[in-house]
C-alpha cells in the first residue's frame, strides 16, 4: 500500500493512500481513522504499530483518483514555499520556475500528465501569490526616524550616502570635485539625490550617491563631514 501525508491549505494532516486523499475522522489511541475528502464512503485507517506503521483502505472508490487534486495542491505549496522563502523575488519569477521545475521533476503522487492538468494560470494564483509575499515583507517606513540603520539614531534629519572605498579614494585624489543634486528623482521620505563627481581619464563619473532629508545650510555641511567620518583614512586633497 503506497501512503504518505500532506498538508492541508489549513495545516490538516491529509493522508494519501494510492493517489486518494483522506482527511481526519478521529483518532483513538495509536491509530488514526480518515475519510476519503470526496465524501464517498471510502475510509482509511493508519495503525502505529511497534515496529512500523501499517495503513490499509477499507470500502472500494467508485472514482477515480486524486492526481490532479495531489499535483495542484503540491504545485500550490511549492510556491507559497517559494515566495515566503524569497519574498523579495518577483511572482511572475517564481511561477514560471516553479511550473518549470514540477514539470520536469514531478510532484509525488501525479502522473506527468496529470501534472500539466492540474497546473493553474497565473491569473488565477497571482493575488493570493502577492498576499503572502506582503506577508513577509516589512512595512515601508513612513517617516525617516522608522527608517532603521544599524548605528543611526531615530531622527528625521537621516543622510543616507552611497559609496565605495575606491570611489571615495578618488574622489579624495581628485583635483576638482563636483557636485550636483535632483529633486525630481529623489524616492519618497527624502528631498534630493545629492551626487559627488570626478574626472577619471576624462570622463565625469559620480563617485558618491547622497539621498538628502531637506536642503538645509547645516545638511550641505554635513555630507563632506559624514564621508570624512565613513571613510576616515581618505584626507580631501
Ligand atoms: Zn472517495
Amino acid at each position: 500500500m503506497e501512503w504518505f501525508k500532506i498538508k492541508s491549505e489549513k495545516n490538516h494532516d491529509l493522508l494519501v493512500v494510492n493517489n486518494f486523499i483522506h482527511r481526519v475522522d478521529r483518532i483513538r489511541d495509536k491509530t488514526e481513522y480518515y475519510k476519503c475528502i470526496q465524501n464517498c464512503g471510502g475510509r482509511a485507517i493508519l495503525k502505529n504499530l511497534k515496529n512500523k506503521t501499517d495503513v490499509i483502505l477499507s470500502k472500494p472508490r467508485c472514482h477515480p483518483t486524486h492526481g490532479v487534486e495531489l499535483a495542484n495542491r503540491g504545485f500550490r505549496n511549492k510556491l507559497k514555499e517559494e515566495l515566503t522563502q524569497n519574498p523579495t523575488k518577483p511572482v511572475p519569477k517564481v511561477f514560471n520556475e516553479i511550473r518549470r521545475s514540477v514539470i520536469t521533476s514531478g510532484i509525488e503522487g501525479a502522473t506527468n500528465s496529470e501534472v500539466i492538468d492540474a497546473i493553474p494560470v497565473f491569473t488565477s494564483i497571482k493575488s493570493s501569490g502577492y498576499r503572502k509575499k506582503m506577508k513577509m515583507i516589512p512595512p515601508l517606513p513612513s517617516k525617516l526616524s522608522d527608517l532603521t540603520i544599524e548605528g543611526s539614531e531615530g531622527n528625521d534629519n537621516k543622510i543616507i550616502i552611497f559609496g565605495t572605498e575606491g570611489f571615495l579614494k578618488r574622489l579624495c585624489n581628485s583635483e576638482i570635485i563636483f557636485m550636483d543634486s535632483t529633486f525630481k528623482s529623489a524616492p519618497k521620505l527624502f528631498l534630493q539625490i545629492y551626487t559627488l563627481h570626478c574626472f577619471v581619464m576624462g570622463v565625469m563619473v559620480p563617485m558618491v550617491y547622497a539621498l538628502l532629508p531637506n536642503k538645509s545650510t547645516n545638511t550641505y555641511t554635513r555630507i563632506p563631514n559624514e564621508t570624512y567620518g565613513l571613510f576616515c583614512g581618505y584626507i580631501f586633497k
